[in-house]
């Protein structure tokens, strides 16, 4: 631990411990009960939410009890999580899979490295961290049917890795950790949790910033981190219950159906999406490129041509900003939106609510046209890298 983080740990429980003796109650009382049914998602997909980059007692960090987490999941209404433990054998081999209750839990770990760390989910086998480069972590993991994700982005520097599908843009320890300024501290003691944790909860520019530029050059899955422990405990109380962290934000995954495969294929596809529920519980959301028949989803890609028309639909009326390749587009309010696009690039969609970042999508790629476009003809629509024909006469 740096002499930095040590000097913000220690604010963290100074807050933390103030926050106890204030007896406020932690829950964060989501107004709105997580329905069971699940939208469906161009007549094929469903929209499942879940967890991504969750700790426990399997990691040396951490106390958090798989029944607790198994409760939180299920109380929020989460179709899965995705477990990251500091990566051990006995964490490979004992921690929670299959589905506990309403939730489907994935096996995974951690492993810190250049910086950073590579999550690698759906690992079945054990992976040496100590004294291996980065990316023979990658291959590793890769080689055993799992996903490999960098996360912590702003501090990785090895970015000439290869075979990762994704990067945590979120991470809701490096958000904590940067705000936990006195205003942080204060809003803790003075207002409700769930306003608290709100102001606490950024947008986070910086992952986002790198993203995009990375978006340039190959797709990439982004996801949002829980990073949730539950390992702060001060007079009885945690700071960050699974419970807690389990409201503030969720990755909505747009899959076949709720089986570990099929989520791990969505995620490596980029049919996702994140929401901030903590500023209203995210029901739904689409964000789409229409070309006649041709359609595509978040992840996938499209041709431009002159009918090439964006959609994207909200559950209410809210702050859409569209940026192509990492650059603000337009801004405009509405809850179901239609707007052509005109050029090539890497589309993706930033929903606000009162200022605040409440939905990010996953891109859509747009590729430039055929040179003989004029003349009516064009490049056929690359519906990749997997198709997005609502009539299922695409690809696959
Ligand atoms: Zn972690």
């Amino acid at each position: 631990m740096t002499g930095c983080e040590g000097a913000r740990r220690i604010l963290l429980v100074c807050a933390t411990s103030a926050l106890a003796c204030a007896s406020l109650p932690m829950d964060l009382r989501h107004p709105t009960v997580a329905p069971r049914e699940r939208p469906l998602v161009a007549g094929r997909y469903t929209d499942y939410r879940g967890a991504i980059h969750v700790h426990s007692h399997f990691s040396h960090d951490s106390e958090g009890r798989i029944e607790d987490i198994v409760a939180a999941a299920n109380a929020t209404g989460l179709d899965f999580v995705i477990m990251t433990d500091h990566i051990t054998r006995d964490s490979v081999a004992n921690g929670p899979a299959g589905v506990h209750g309403d939730t489907l839990f994935i096996p995974g770990g951690e492993m810190h490295r250049g910086g950073g760390s590579i999550l690698g989910i759906g690992m079945t086998r054990y992976v040496e961290r100590k004294r291996r480069q980065p990316q023979q972590i990658i291959d590793d993991v890769v080689d055993q049917g799992a996903l490999a994700l960098i996360g912590y982005p702003e501090g990785f520097h090895e970015w000439q890795v290869t075979g990762y599908v994704g990067i945590e843009i979120y991470n809701l320890k490096s958000d904590v950790l940067d705000e936990w300024k006195l205003p942080g501290v204060l809003s803790f003691l003075l207002l409700p949790p769930r306003q608290a944790f709100g102001r606490i909860v950024d947008r986070p520019a910086e992952p986002l910033a790198r993203w995009d530029r990375m978006l340039r050059e190959r797709p990439l899955v982004g996801v949002v981190g829980s990073d949730a422990h539950a390992n702060i405990r001060i007079l009885g109380r945690t700071f960050g219950s699974y419970h807690q962290v389990f409201q503030l934000f969720t990755n909505h995954l747009l899959a076949r159906s709720r089986s570990q495969e099929d989520l791990l294929e969505a995620l490596a596809s980029g049919r996702a999406y994140s929401s901030f529920d903590v500023f209203g519980y995210v029901s739904h959301f689409a964000f789409t490129a229409r070309d006649g028949e041709r359609v595509a989803l978040m992840g996938e890609s499209i041709a431009l041509g002159p009918e090439l028309r964006g959609e994207v639909r909200i559950p209410e009326r809210a702050e859409v900003h569209l940026l192509r390749d990492g650059e603000l587009e337009w801004v405009r309010e509405g809850e179901v939106l239609r707007f052509p696009i005109a050029r090539p690039g890497v589309h993706r969609v930033e929903v606000y609510k009162r200022g605040r970042l409440w939905i990010l999508s996953n891109p859509i790629y747009v590729s430039a046209v055929a040179a003989d476009a004029s003349s009516g003809a064009r490049e056929p629509g690359r519906i990749g890298p997997r198709d997005a024909g609502l009539d299922g006469s695409e690809g696959r």
